[in-house]
């Protein structure tokens, strides 16, 4: 018997892997990642340092631990470079490997900006736990940070810095933070309470030059101002890897293209997470990938499911200033109403009397469960 091949130990493949295992205790099951199979959850990247945690404490099994709980056989550091939808193969690391059905959970690749100057080179991202350990190792011993991008991980990567005695600036060309989230009475809390704990803004402009300027960098921004940091990261976003979908053939678009059963354009080839685009929506957060998971189970265990997400509000790891969001989905008709008051601010997007999303700031937070009611209502 063939077994059903899971490309990719992120949160996508291992809850998957997990969701599957209630349904169905004995097909056989392969892993195959490129890196070490380690499990963490990645969302712990962008507040480790305030949690005290350095980047090996945040692996809770590893690939071992996670082959014997799953009864699955975990391959890693082994790259697919190939996918044959005809002969229902992958070759991963130069080996050919047969499945009967295989998932592609490969994640999202972090945009890289097109950046001149020696420095740009040197410019980091942060979208794994290897990355993660690269930008914990060279932090040491510096103190200015440059942040490129002031969207939620770049948010979260600043506030986090900041809280643990660094010197932050964050550069980005929207008019206020979380800007394709949040309205902007929002925002300008996000704005004015990480400023308080000493955060720097350079907003309406973008990066053009890194140069390197003795140990450190020297950022050239458009409207001719300069930054200096010892480090720069960069959180501008990510897109979904769709490269090994596309030599293989599968349809892909800002994501591989699957339906509501998470089925890709080749037969008994599947995806989900970061990666995938289900029913014309790229969604790279946690909740929705657990919907997936679960829905895509069901359907590898041969029962009726469809995925069908509840309403998803993203928790926004900004200690300075705690924000909830459950953004409108894309094309919705409707407009904000704010109230701004002591609590913070209170956002709701209302289309007639009909309430299709909301952003909450501070204090205002606590109404997040009677508005999430509201939503399904
Ligand atoms: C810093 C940060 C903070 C975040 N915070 C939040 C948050 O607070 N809330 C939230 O909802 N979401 C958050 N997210 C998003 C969330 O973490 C992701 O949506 C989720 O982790 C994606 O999981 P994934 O399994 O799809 O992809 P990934 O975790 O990227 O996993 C991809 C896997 O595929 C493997 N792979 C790729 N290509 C190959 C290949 N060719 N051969 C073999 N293996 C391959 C990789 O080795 C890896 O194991 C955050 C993301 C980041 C970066």
């Amino acid at each position: 018997m063939q077994p059903i091949v899971i490309i990719g130990t992120g949160l996508a493949g291992y809850t998957l892997a997990r969701e599957l295992r209630k349904l169905d205790g004995t097909t056989p099951l392969v892993l195959i990642t490129a890196d070490d199979g380690g499990f963490y959850s990645k969302p712990m990247l962008s507040n480790a340092l305030l949690r005290g945690k350095a980047p090996a404490e945040l692996v809770s099994a590893d690939a071992a631990k996670m082959a014997a709980d799953l009864n699955a056989v975990i391959r890693t550091r082994a790259t697919v470079e190939a996918i044959d939808t005809a002969a229902h193969t992958i070759t991963a690391n130069g080996e050919v490997i047969a499945y009967a059905r295989l998932v592609l959970a490969v994640g999202a690749r972090p945009i890289r900006l097109p950046l001149e100057g020696d420095g740009a080179a040197d410019v980091l991202t942060v979208n794994n736990l290897g990355d993660y350990a690269q930008f914990h190792e060279k932090l040491q011993g510096t103190k200015r940070v440059a942040v490129i991008g002031p969207g939620l991980i770049g948010c979260e990567f600043a506030n986090d810095l900041a809280g643990a005695g660094h010197k932050v600036s964050i550069i980005g060309p929207d008019p206020h933070p979380l800007g394709r989230l949040l309205p902007a009475q929002a925002g300008a809390a996000v704005r004015e309470a990480l400023s308080a704990i000493g955060i720097q803004w350079h907003l309406g402009t973008v990066v053009s030059r890194v140069e390197r300027d003795g140990e450190g960098y020297r950022l050239l921004l458009a409207d001719g101002s300069e930054v200096s940091a010892d480090l720069v990261l960069s959180a501008i976003g990510l897109q979904a890897d769709t490269r090994l979908a596309q030599q293989a053939g599968l349809t892909s678009n800002r994501g591989i293209v699957v339906d509501a059963q998470l089925r890709a354009s080749a037969p008994d080839v599947y995806a989900l997470g970061d990666c995938a685009e289900v029913n014309g929506v790229v969604l790279p957060f946690v909740l929705p990938l657990m919907e997936q998971a679960r829905t895509l189970a069901a359907v590898l265990a041969g029962r009726e499911a469809a995925v069908n997400y509840p309403p998803m509000p993203v928790a926004v790891k900004t200690p300075a200033c705690p924000v909830v969001v459950a953004p409108p989905a894309p094309g919705t008709s409707g407009e904000w109403r704010v109230q701004v008051d002591a609590d913070g601010v209170r956002a709701e997007f209302i289309d007639g009397a009909q309430l299709r999303g909301f952003a909450l700031t501070g204090a205002a937070t606590a109404a997040k469960q009677a508005l999430v009611k509201q939503l399904t209502s």
